[in-house]
């Protein structure tokens, strides 16, 4: 088959692979193709069961909490939204909202339609751009993300609350196992070849390719849609590099409230308590809690500075370009953007430990002045991520025909 690398857009025919065989870009190093067994009958069965199983995620009981027996609450996630909104921090409402149950149910949903059309031979529109979203949504729904900061949060509340994982908890737990096994397993070489099969030689001269599905689509044209996803092919890049340096210029000066002002401020019986960055670490530490500590240090700061150091590195190669250490800068951006999404897991930790504390006149939380910046240097690190693409690093190289 015919493959067009996303990263670095160099063509390659990849002959027949032998079961367990994995192809990468000769260029690039880019995963290319697998074959495996698996095909994608464990993601569609993963999809199914997480189209069931979020719905009750979200309606049934998350935590019940006891706070130095003054008071009793059940928190559920479809309630807990408003709770956050209200008394909380509305930006972090909308974050939990979509980033927690509206994106994951969409590309579970997403699969089904793709993918089942494929397994059962329903005639639907567009399969290949149904599959597309899916995988668009892949780094935005992070129920993963979620779970992990559920578990920090349990142990920050408990020392002064005791709290019940509820049935919710533990089927938004299946959720994010299920989502995790159905990515892992999933052939995407196999889907996209099931939808339209790759180009089998190599023709003469420019093809003009797609880089979502990565079809080296012979006979269109640049600017058509990819006959198989209908994405843009050899979509002009250009555009997309004053959005991530605009992004990075402006996430550089929020680092300083983000870190040093507090996040949340926790009105309490006995005095108002600030926690800050490095305060919500320590009292993790304090408590014994020191390994939970540890995670919140490692994605809530260092995940951020590396991600920040690595933008500029890749962008000031865009405008000042070298074919040395194309390939380590490339490999580079794809182990950041996979770990983009874990800075989320600080406010997914306020949003959760949010309603579980909330007793009004006991505890009673509000976001600190801190907040707002912090979620701001997390969205706009993510975005610039996004905007980013290698291939920015190969044209300016002059490494692309
Ligand atoms: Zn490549
Ligand atoms: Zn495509």
């Amino acid at each position: 088959m015919t493959i067009t690398c996303a990263d670095c857009a160099a063509t390659q025919v990849i002959p027949p692979l032998p079961l367990g065989a994995v192809a990468v870009c000769r260029r690039c190093r880019r995963f290319l193709a697998r074959h495996s067994r698996m095909g994608f009958e464990l993601t569609l069965a993963c999809a199914m069961a997480i189209c069931i199983l979020l719905p009750s995620a979200v309606l049934l009981p998350v935590m019940d909490s006891t706070i130095r027996k003054l008071g009793f609450i059940e928190s559920r996630l479809v309630s807990s939204v408003p709770v956050i909104y209200t008394e909380v921090w509305f930006p972090l409402a909308f974050g939990v909202l979509l980033f927690a149950f509206l994106l994951p149910a969409f590309r579970a949903l997403f699969q089904v339609i793709a993918l089942g059309s494929l397994r059962w031979g329903w005639r639907i529109w567009q399969p290949g751009r149904i599959f597309r979203w899916s995988e668009q949504l892949a780094s935005w729904s992070m129920p993963d993300v979620v779970v992990i900061a559920g578990v920090v949060a349990y142990f920050r509340a408990s020392a002064p609350t005791v709290v019940e994982a509820g049935v919710g908890a533990w089927c938004y737990l299946a959720v994010a196992i299920l989502a995790l096994i159905g990515d892992r397993s999933l052939d995407r070489r196999a889907v996209w070849n099931a939808i339209l099969p790759d180009a089998t030689s190599l023709p003469d001269g420019h093809v003009a390719s797609c880089d979502v599905c990565e079809m080296a689509a012979i006979s269109r044209r640049p600017g058509d849609r990819c006959p198989r996803c209908g994405h843009t092919l050899d979509r002009d890049i250009a555009p997309r590099f004053a959005p991530a340096l605009a992004a990075v210029a402006v996430a550089i000066p929020l680092c300083v409230p983000a870190f040093t002002a507090a996040i949340i401020v926790n009105d309490n019986l006995t005095g108002v308590w600030q926690h800050t960055f490095l305060g919500t670490v320590e009292l993790l530490a304090d408590r014994g809690y020191w390994q939970y500590g540890v995670v919140v240090v490692a994605t809530g700061v260092v995940i951020p500075a590396l991600e920040l150091i690595g933008l500029i590195w890749m962008l000031a190669k865009v405008r000042f370009p070298s074919t040395r250490g194309l390939v380590t800068r490339t490999r580079l951006y794809r182990v950041l953007q996979r770990l983009a999404r874990w800075p989320m897991i600080i406010l997914f930790i306020a949003a959760i430990d949010a309603p579980i504390v909330d007793v009004r006149g006991i505890r009673d939380l509000v976001a600190g002045p801190g907040a707002t910046p912090l979620f701001l240097v997390i969205a706009l690190l993510m975005l610039a991520m996004a905007f980013f693409k290698p291939r920015l690093m190969w044209e300016a190289a002059g490494e692309v025909a």
